[in-house]
């Protein structure tokens, strides 16, 4: 690392990455200056947060939460606003080198393309993003000359898999996943499943959207996408592998059939601190992994059939355009439902497939066009499923 202390805005601060990213700022306080946080109704959290961390400022998303952050952060050196066009303006800020954009769903989609058009280097854990318009976020993270460097586990793991591949051939990606918590499960007693079931991943703590999204394989899906598009692989050469264990985190496999893993216990605060770091490691403060303890790793194909969803991921990406975005749209409805309890688990597969199919096609969607579809699907898959 440069010896001037890397500059960072946290999105979604107050999330599960947004915590464990503090917690591994917490660790190198010499190394970083916390400039911006953000969160979208934790007021009261975010303005203890920007305090201990000594935050420049602190924007809180939902206007209504406002008064609560500003009041709480008064008499405090911490700035507060709120509404996505201040995140998407104080991003740019030249008190800013590198953003981590750790919000749910497509509400990255605006302040990333901000951040990445001010020049800044991405952290990138808000996959949605990618998956909605990987298309128009590369090109523009081109132009722009904007790093960006994955935080997702699996994509860490590829991403370091490949340091030092000095140009040589790459015939695959195998993009490693759990199965989630149905993987053992028939499918009449997956069509039955509750949301308590669905929240509990056997290996990994997440947000609750990303534990739905696992428990569907859509995050295995999105994550194919994201591979996609980060590592320029076409999707016929990124194979999902499910290994239960969670210990290779993915693989790259070369062309001479050497392949590359990357091996650690499941602690997103490694690829949250390789990439806040980049590129180095420090110590963790982690377990080791124990090889004689762990006896054996295990790998299975992924069922299509009883996880329509990561079918569905490839359809979107051969359709390409918008259709991605609509999948992600009708995804974000439908995970919301089922967690409100107003659907059951089947039908957030099938609002996916109906939110790909009512989109109206556009080839090279920029970013209004992202926003309109995202609109229109979120709004047609509320209406069929009765959600005002
Ligand atoms: P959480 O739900 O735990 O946290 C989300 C954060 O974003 C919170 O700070 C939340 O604020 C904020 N937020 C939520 N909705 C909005 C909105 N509409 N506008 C602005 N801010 C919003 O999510 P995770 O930390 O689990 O996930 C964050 C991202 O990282 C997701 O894209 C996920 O797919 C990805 N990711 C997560 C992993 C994990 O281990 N958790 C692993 C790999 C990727 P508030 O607290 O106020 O609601
Ligand atoms: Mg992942």
């Amino acid at each position: 690392m440069e010896n001037a202390k890397r500059r960072i805005a946290i999105l979604g601060a107050t999330g599960s990455i947004g915590r464990q990213a503090l917690d591994v700022v917490s660790k190198h306080r010499d190394m970083f200056d916390v400039e911006l946080l953000t969160a979208n109704t934790s007021a009261a959290e975010l303005a203890r947060m920007a305090v201990e961390f000594d935050a420049n400022a602190a924007v809180i998303c939902n206007k209504d939460k406002y008064g609560e952050l500003s009041s709480a952060l008064a008499g405090t050196d911490v700035k507060a606003f709120c509404g996505m066009d201040s995140v998407e303006s104080l991003v740019q800020g030249d008190n800013i080198d590198m953003v981590l954009t750790a919000m749910v769903g497509f509400s990255g989609m605006r302040p990333t393309s901000a951040a990445i058009k001010a020049g800044k280097t991405i952290a990138l854990a808000n996959k949605e993003t990618l998956v909605a318009g990987g298309s128009y976020i590369m090109g523009l993270a081109q132009e722009y000359k904007a790093p960006i460097i994955p935080v997702d586990s699996e994509h860490s793991a590829i991403f370091q898999c490949l340091l030092g591949a000095t140009g040589n051939g790459i015939r695959k990606i195998l993009l490693t996943g759990s199965g989630g918590p149905f993987r053992t499960w028939k499918t009449e007693d997956i069509a039955k499943a509750s949301a308590a079931d669905a929240l509990k991943h056997p290996n990994w703590q997440m947000g609750a959207k990303i534990t739905i999204d696992s428990s569907t394989l859509m995050n295995k899906g999105f994550e194919m996408i994201e591979a996609r598009w980060l590592f320029d692989m076409a999707p016929s050469d990124i194979e999902v592998v499910i290994h239960p264990e969670s210990i290779i985190h993915s693989m790259v496999e070369y062309e001479d059939g050497a392949v590359i893993a990357q091996l650690g216990c499941p602690d997103m605060r490694l690829p949250i601190q390789f990439a806040l770091c980049f590129p180095q490691r420090f110590p963790l403060g982690n377990a080791p992994l124990d090889f004689a303890s762990l006896g054996r790793l295990t790998f299975e194909k992924p069922d299509m059939e009883r996880f329509p969803c990561l079918k569905f991921a490839f359809d979107a990406i051969a359709r390409g355009g918008n259709i991605p975005c609509a999948m992600n749209a009708a995804n974000e409805v439908a995970v919301a439902a089922f967690l409100a309890g107003k659907i059951n688990f089947p039908e957030i597969a099938d609002t996916v497939n109906f939110g790909m199919s009512a989109a109206s096609f556009i080839e090279k969607p920029g970013l209004e066009e992202l926003i309109a579809t995202h609109e229109e699907i979120m709004a047609k898959a509320s209406e069929k499923l009765g959600i005002k």
